[in-house]
């Protein structure tokens, strides 16, 4: 059995008031630290846009080449 005062403890079943509390702590302590999904969206946003902005220099710069890409990946979706 766990042990009572420790959130383990209360994820255990144990509602008692030491359990809750200590749950209510973890819960805080867990809630007020920043969230590796957090974390995860912030980079997959900074990749977003570096591959937004790779892509409008290119459009400008080589449209060509961009068409290129841009069927490519068009093509690589519809296939899914
Ligand atoms: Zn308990």
């Amino acid at each position: 059995m766990a042990k009572c005062g420790t959130n383990w403890g209360y994820i255990s079943g144990c509602r008692c008031d030491d359990c809750r509390k200590a749950h209510r702590d973890y819960q805080r302590e867990y809630l007020s630290r920043p969230e590796p999904r957090q974390k995860h969206i912030a980079r997959a946003a900074f990749r977003n846009r570096v591959a937004h902005q790779s892509m409008m220099w290119l459009k400008k710069n080589n449209p060509e080449q961009y068409y290129k890409i841009y069927d490519k990946v068009k093509k690589e979706l519809a296939d899914d």
